[in-house]
């Protein structure tokens, strides 16, 4: 059994949570909840060591990170051993996150090497000079299905520039969060710079009202990124609040089918589905046959435990076998059912196996709504502009695709599809940083990205300081 180093903490009381795996249904670990004196205390702490963070050096800063990214390649198995059990993904997913939070890590490493602010003589003698200064103590509030990635979207980024951050994981996996900060303090980041509180609604309530707390970042379900959101904005923080996801993939009669295929089942199914960048709707236009026989061929070879990992509770299983179950009694024609999926040799755990649904049509629930499962569901059409209306139809706008082999008909699609991040012959379109990650309509609230450049802005605010070093007195300086 993993305990976390949060337990036996003063400021914690005695509510608590069992962590369950969703590998095998054991309990794994139990975790206390921060109350909301603890957090106070944890905030002050915060404060204080923000003050001697943000006045070292960005070099002496990125120092910090430089050994932070050495940990997390060093520490690589005990990280993906402890996202399988937590969160059920194969060991290579959570392999993959670890490396995207590299890749962040890396991103914020190079920030000493870029002008993140502005030097200009403006008139004789007289110069102006923007600088980007850390807000203070900051907040990020994570879901469970990425417990290494998501997290690591914004810790080093805040924390390179200058800022003091408490992160709220998931409920359901704080368990690599806790680890997350036992590597940052092994990276010689001072004591306090970052702290892990630990709850649900309750936590995240009293962060969004807490004074000293100066911007939240969140990501989550919309129905939450929006309350989180409101409230936060309300109490006057900056916020960047990253909700759910309904993603859609145009395929089109002159794809490659097997590249095609292949990419639209990795798309659907990878982490069991449980991505906000994964293929859930397929809008085939015109005849798109072959390739649809080739998906279902490619799915049904996936091993369950072994391709696809576990969804992250019991509940999630029965919410996507509703969905299933009403889209089929609806009139969609089930391909292939992953309905009732056991491992012989972990029955207790939370499966679903990879389910593919054709002739479902735009009304349906499971054609709108957030599955959060491996279940692709294809939408059959007889025009591009059909598929494009069903697309931009949708109340969520984080990724979309386009599979062709024509260079013209993708840049028609692309231009034309409603989302934050577009791929062309592509199933997952994350794009690697510098460029940022972040969805627009109900996928994303706040205009900042959560990586990236505009992270820069977010995480600062800009100081504007103009000198005047020419003491004659006929320089005008708003000449
Ligand atoms: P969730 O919204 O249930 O929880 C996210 C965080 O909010 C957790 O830390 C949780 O403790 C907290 N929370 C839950 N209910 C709350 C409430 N009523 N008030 C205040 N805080 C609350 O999301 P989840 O189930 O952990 O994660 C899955 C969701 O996250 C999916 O919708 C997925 O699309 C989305 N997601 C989005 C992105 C993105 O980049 N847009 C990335 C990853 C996940």
């Amino acid at each position: 059994m993993i305990i976390t180093n949060n337990i036996n903490k003063p400021h914690i009381d005695k509510i608590q949570t069992d962590i369950i795996s969703p590998v095998d249904g054991e309990k794994i670990s139990e975790i206390r909840f921060t109350t909301i004196d603890g957090l106070e205390n944890i905030v002050k702490k915060a404060e204080e060591a923000f003050q001697k963070w943000s006045s070292k050096t960005l070099k002496s800063r990125t120092t910090v990170l430089f050994n932070y990214r050495d940990r997390l390649e060093k520490n690589r198995h005990q990280i993906t051993d402890l996202i399988r059990k937590e969160n059920g993904k194969t060991i290579d997913e959570a392999d993959a996150e670890v490396s995207k939070a590299i890749e962040v890590v890396e991103f914020a490493t190079s920030l000493q090497n870029q002008p993140l602010g502005v030097h200009l003589e403006v008139s004789k003698g007289v110069f102006c000079q923007s600088t980007r200064e850390p807000l203070g103590v900051v907040s990020s509030i994570t879901p469970f299905n990425f417990p290494c990635m998501v997290p690591n979207w914004t810790i080093p980024i805040a924390l390179v520039l200058g800022n003091a951050m408490i992160l709220k994981p998931s409920e359901k996996t704080p368990l690599t969060a806790h680890l997350l900060a036992d590597i940052l303090k092994d990276s010689g980041l001072p004591d306090n710079v970052f702290q892990v509180v630990d709850g649900g609604e309750n936590i995240v309530n009293a962060i969004c009202e807490h004074p000293q707390i100066k911007a939240i970042s969140f990501v989550g379900s919309t129905n939450v990124a929006k309350l989180v959101y409101q409230k936060a904005t309300h109490h006057l923080k900056s916020a960047v609040c990253l909700g759910g996801a309904k993603n859609h993939l145009l395929v089109l009669p002159d794809a490659n089918p097997d590249m095609t295929a292949s990419n639209v089942v990795a798309s659907m199914s990878g982490c069991a589905g449980q991505r906000c960048m994964a293929a859930s709707v397929m809008v085939g236009v015109g005849n798109i046959d072959n390739i649809v026989k080739l998906i279902v061929d490619k799915s049904k070879k996936l091993v369950l435990g072994k391709d696809i990992g576990a969804v992250i509770t019991s509940d999630s299983v029965k919410k996507i076998e509703a969905y299933i179950t009403e889209a089929i009694e609806q009139g969609a024609n089930v391909l292939l059912d992953g309905r009732g999926s056991i491992i012989p040799e972990t029955p207790n755990g939370f499966y679903v196996g990879p389910t593919v649904l054709d002739n479902v049509t735009p009304d349906m629930q499971i054609a709108k709504e957030e599955v959060f499962g491996p279940v692709l569901s294809i939408i059959r059409t007889h025009s591009i502009d059909e598929a494009l209306n069903i697309q931009n139809a949708s109340l969520y706008a984080n990724g979309a695709s386009v599979y062709t082999n024509s260079g013209s008909k993708a840049s028609y699609v692309s231009s034309r599809l409603q989302a934050g991040m577009v791929g062309i012959n592509i199933g997952i379109p994350v794009p690697r940083e510098p460029f940022s990650f972040g969805g627009v309509k109900e996928s994303k609230f706040g205009s900042s990205d959560i990586t990236g450049e505009s992270s820069i802005h977010f995480w600062t605010s800009l100081k504007k300081v103009t000198t005047k070093w020419n003491a004659e007195d006929q320089i005008d300086w708003m000449s």
